[in-house]
């Protein structure tokens, strides 16, 4: 991309820049690139280098989420009994600058050849007990057509996976990639749902609410996570359009994922008690179909929690509720 018109404004060290755009690529589409107005609008923020990646923290840490502790075969994390995520491709179409697998992104001998795509394929063939598989990355709608239909297809055939998901941003990214062709392959016999996502209604062009009308068309189910990042939708009205924006799109809003601890993206966390607020004023202004569930990955591979339970306390003979105006009310024990 060109960066120096976009960056220039930022009057930012350029060999600070350079260092910066070393260590993670800079990646953008030509799709998004053109919904960025200005340097420091809620699109540009996601994807230009900023030289503050290079403060890293010593809470940060490589394996934000603890993948590594729970993938038996390359490619595959099965941290929960019923459900894995398979990692197909270590590429995306863009690269956002806060990725919560920033440290495997790109990294060509993440992606799996055929031989380890049929490896981690023959683990889940191996345990009846997976009845959903998660296509995850980097992008799965980055992998080529052919690729991609042979993993759904291997997917389809295993009587015992009923469910098949996809993580992408290409949607959003690159929506042109949806053409007939590949929304015919992403046609399936069995169910497939889509998570998109999305951070800020900004990326919802056009042609992005046409590739998600067609992928509707063609009986993708479509859900939606999201980011909650500092300086790009902390606030009532960025979350609100969204996910209102969503719903209207038949995207169901899924997950809002507080921040993660990568190393290089302190600029972008915010405080826990920040997102509670946020969904509590939410929760009276949007849709209850609007509402995704804010969540934290926590560290170590332990899973993602549900960050909201600030509504409800045990108290002497009972509990304490708080509604979404921050007003206790008591309810007893049964
Ligand atoms: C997020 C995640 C899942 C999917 O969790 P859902 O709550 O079903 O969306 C599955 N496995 C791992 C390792 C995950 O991190
Ligand atoms: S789309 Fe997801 S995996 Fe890819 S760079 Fe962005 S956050 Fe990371």
């Amino acid at each position: 991309m060109n960066r120096n018109r976009l960056a220039v404004p930022f009057k930012q060290d350029d060999n600070a820049l350079d260092e910066v755009a070393r260590r993670f690529d800079v990646r953008i589409t030509p799709a998004v690139l053109e919904t960025i107005q200005s340097p420091a609008d809620p699109v540009a923020l996601q994807y230009l280098p900023d030289i503050r990646e290079l403060d890293i923290s010593p809470e940060e840490r490589d394996d934000p989420i603890g993948d590594h502790v729970h993938s038996p075969v390359k490619g595959i994390v099965h941290r929960h009994r019923g459900r894995v995520l398979l990692k197909a491709s270590s590429v995306c179409a863009v690269n956002c600058r806060f990725c919560f697998r920033k440290n495997m992104l790109g990294a060509p001998a993440a992606t799996l050849n055929w031989k380890e795509m049929d490896a981690a394929l023959s683990y889940i063939a191996q345990h009846p007990e997976i009845s959903e598989v998660i296509l995850t990355g980097g992008d799965p709608l980055v992998l080529s057509s052919k690729r991609l239909d042979y993993l759904l297809g291997r997917l389809e055939q295993m009587d015992h996976v009923k469910i098949m998901r996809i993580h992408s941003r290409v949607p959003v990214a690159a929506p042109e990639r949806l053409n007939t062709t590949f929304l015919e392959l992403l046609n399936r016999k069995k169910p497939l749902y889509m998570v998109l996502h999305v951070n800020h209604v900004q990326e919802i062009t056009p042609e992005v609410e046409k590739a998600l009308f067609a992928l509707h068309k063609s009986g993708v189910v479509l859900l939606s996570q999201s980011v909650l990042l500092k300086g790009v939708n902390n606030n009532t009205m960025a979350l609100e359009n969204l996910f209102s924006r969503l719903l209207e799109l038949r995207v169901k809003p899924y997950y809002l994922h507080h921040p993660d601890l990568v190393p290089g993206t302190g600029h972008f966390r915010l405080a826990i008690e920040e997102g509670q607020k946020l969904m509590r004023a939410l929760r009276s202004r949007v849709s209850g179909l609007a509402l995704p569930n804010y969540v934290l990955d926590i560290p170590g591979g332990y899973g993602k929690i549900p960050l909201e339970n600030a509504y409800i306390e045990k108290s002497e003979n009972g509990f304490v509720l708080t509604d979404h105006e921050g007003v206790s009310h008591d309810y007893p024990c049964v």
